[in-house]
């Protein structure tokens, strides 16, 4: 594989700054000397390093450049660059041997020593080395330098090691630091101690956590999922339906994870009236498709096929869906014969391979796809932004 062209680039700014920019502004001949003068100076390490990039052979031009670092401290970012580098291709070693040796070189400044202090946390972050990215970050933060980037990467870090209170702590200070909220966020870290606490049988601190998630924002869906669990395990299933639609209101994206829920407490409460005029309205107010299926099977059960046949399709002039469709096939295969029963077999076979392993959900964010729902995504790690996937073929 060739070498990053974007280290080339790197590489050669210097060179281009000073044969571009410096004649502009200072005539031809000077910037003859100028070029002289940097090819001296570059030279011959600089080719060198350079060489040894392009053989692939990333470990002697490494030697290369920390000597010349030991000579001429301007190389400080090019150093930088070619660190970043190395991590992003993934060549983590190479990355901490390059910021290492910057942070040990007595002639940087400290913003420069402690760039690297940043970049060598970044590379243990990408190594697995928590323990000791923390300890960079922290040094960091009690010096006063790149305050912003260190929380950002200790909540990161807390996040991983799932300490809950620590994570909390810092991106607490995180929002006063960039003025930027990070509420959402917040509030599922209290989401991840609520269910620590279901796992370790300890349901009344459980409920405190969903509270204090709903608190810091009132928007969390997956706390009134929670709290509206909880009440369900509790008995009281009037409790658990007011949460269960109060999702509507925090985020109708999330519609369809309320309805199995709901489904099950009206069922248990014999409300089932209650429950179909209640899908009407969603139906009507949504694009989700899942509450206009589960009143087709509600008609279905209660008035019979002809009824949920004659709404569903009404339902699919207005929105069209193929999740709709494979229950239309489904409803009018029961009393379909002969021709007209093969061709909707044939329909329903077609029908079924389109939403096969189709996913469900999509993070707004990376695009992550899947067919189970992430609080936080396993593509990009951020919080909230994994919803059920909307249009013809999905929601
Ligand atoms: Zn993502």
């Amino acid at each position: 594989m060739p070498f990053d062209s974007i280290a080339l680039l790197w590489l050669l700014l210097p060179v281009a700054a000073a044969s571009g920019w410096m004649a502009a502004l200072r005539g031809e001949r000077q910037r003859r000397t100028q070029a002289r003068q940097t090819r001296q100076r570059l030279s011959p390490h600089y080719f060198r390093g350079i060489n040894y990039l392009l053989n692939e052979q990333p470990d002697k031009a490494i030697e290369v450049f920390i000597k010349m670092l030991e000579i001429e401290s301007e190389m400080v970012e090019t150093h930088l660059a070619l660190g970043n580098l190395f991590r992003r291709r993934g060549e983590v070693d190479r990355a901490i041997r390059i910021h290492q040796n910057l942070i040990g070189n007595r002639s940087l400044s400290e913003e420069e020593r402690t760039l690297a202090m940043l970049e060598l946390g970044m590379d243990y972050m990408r190594a697995g080395l928590l323990d000791r990215a923390e300890e960079l970050f922290r040094q960091l933060l009690d010096g006063g330098m790149h305050i912003r980037q260190s929380l950002k990467q200790l909540v990161d870090i807390y996040q991983q090691e799932q300490d809950w209170n620590k994570a909390i702590d810092t991106a607490r200070r995180l929002e006063q630091v960039s003025g930027r909220s990070l509420h959402p966020m917040i509030a599922h870290f209290y989401c991840e101690q609520a269910e620590e606490s279901w796992r370790q049988r300890e349901p009344a601190r459980a409920l405190q956590f969903i509270d204090t998630a709903l608190e810091v924002d009132p928007r969390c869906v997956r706390a009134n999922l929670m709290a509206g669990r909880a009440a369900e395990d509790a008995g009281d299933l009037e409790a658990a339906v007011e949460r269960y639609r109060h999702i509507e209101e925090q985020d109708p994206d999330f519609l369809p994870e309320a309805m199995d829920p709901l489904l099950r407490c009206y069922r248990a409460l014999h409300r089932m009236d209650e429950f179909t005029f209640y899908l009407r309205g969603l139906a009507e107010k949504h694009n989700a498709i899942t509450p206009v299926l589960l009143l087709a099977e509600l008609l279905a059960e209660r008035q019979g096929i002809d009824a949920a046949l004659e709404y569903l399709s009404s339902a699919l002039h207005r929105r069209p869906s193929v999740r709709g469709l494979e229950r239309l096939v489904h409803y009018a295969l029961a009393h379909a014969e002969g021709r007209a029963r093969d061709n909707l077999l044939l329909l329903k076979e077609f029908v079924a391979k389109l939403l096969e392993n189709k996913s469900v959900y999509r993070c707004s964010q990376c695009g992550f796809t899947g067919r189970l729902l992430h609080w936080q995504c396993p593509g990009c790690k951020n919080w909230n932004t994994v919803k059920p996937i909307h249009g013809i073929e999905g929601e």
